[in-house]
């Protein structure tokens, strides 16, 4: 297994330090030996000379990668982190327990047929108190949703570097699909608590609509910058997020040394160097 080989690697650099130390301490102890000390006195000596073994070990164990922070991003949790599967996984649960939780969850799902263009759909009676109840008016979210599909696929043919790549075309499309599935989800069933009664004040219920309306595009401009951003970050070979990133250059600089982070794909694919030039993305020719 993968994992028990580099737990097996990162034991045997902790050792490393270890069989070190030891060759350089033996090596002093028979330095004073041979100039007539006791074994007893050259090992005092030995010991003043090299310092505290403690004060070595923390830095020798980072250069040598063996410390705990090494050893934390070998566990599974932090490679499940980086895992492609992760995304989508968690947008899937998040849909599944709206919808679970929700008793007119029926009708949430019928709503949905509003969202796929040139297909007819129930339309409601009377929208305040909702009838009948459960069909929800999704005409806002319709338009919404596929404006930001529309802008989502415009950004993703204009970036060469993400256009290149089949894999990252399926996998943007596909949490794309997910994403406008959970906007779906999420629109009818808000609604559904919000128009479900007349409320006692009905500026106070027609401010709130509108304040929902607002934070809906606000949500649909914040998913599609997360969705961008999250499929610039991921190695387009193996869709696993870029890993151990190293910050370089200076911000005054411009041409000569500009600020620009460089991260790797763990799995050996490339390195991604991130700059005000944007991204760029060298494949590792030898994998
Ligand atoms: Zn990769």
């Amino acid at each position: 297994m993968e994992w028990s080989r580099e737990f097996a690697n990162w034991r045997a650099r902790c050792r490393r330090f270890a069989e070190e130390w030891a060759f350089h301490r033996d090596m002093a102890i028979s330095e004073f030996e041979s100039l007539g000390m006791s074994h007893r006195e050259a090992r005092r000596l030995a010991r003043r000379r090299l310092g505290a073994r403690f004060n070595y070990r923390r830095a020798a164990l980072r250069e040598l990668q063996s410390d705990c922070r090494t050893l934390l991003q070998l566990l599974p949790l932090h490679r499940m982190k980086k895992s492609p599967l992760l995304l989508p996984t968690v947008i899937a649960v998040t849909i599944g327990l709206m919808l679970a939780f929700n008793p007119l969850r029926l009708q949430v799902i019928q709503s949905m047929q509003g969202l796929v263009p040139f297909v007819p759909h129930r339309g409601f009676e009377r929208l305040i108190p909702l009838t009948p109840r459960g069909v929800v008016p999704t005409g806002f979210a319709a338009v919404t949703l596929w404006s930001f599909w529309l802008i989502a696929m415009a950004r993703l043919a204009a970036a060469p570097r993400l256009r290149a790549h089949f894999r990252v075309w399926a996998f943007g499309g596909a949490i794309l699909v997910l994403l406008m599935a959970f906007g779906g989800v999420f629109w009818a069933t808000a609604l559904q608590v919000l128009l479900v009664n007349r409320w006692a004040h009905e500026g106070a219920q027609g401010s709130a609509i509108i304040a929902f309306l607002f934070g809906y595009v606000g949500w649909a401009f914040a998913a599609l910058r997360f969705w961008y951003h999250d499929l610039e970050s991921r190695c387009p070979v193996c869709l696993r997020r870029f890993g151990m990133p190293e910050v370089r250059g200076s911000v005054n600089d411009v041409l000569i040394a500009p600020l620009e982070t460089e991260t790797i794909c763990l799995h050996g694919h490339g390195l991604n160097v991130e700059s005000i030039w944007g991204p760029v993305f060298a494949p590792d020719p030898s994998a």
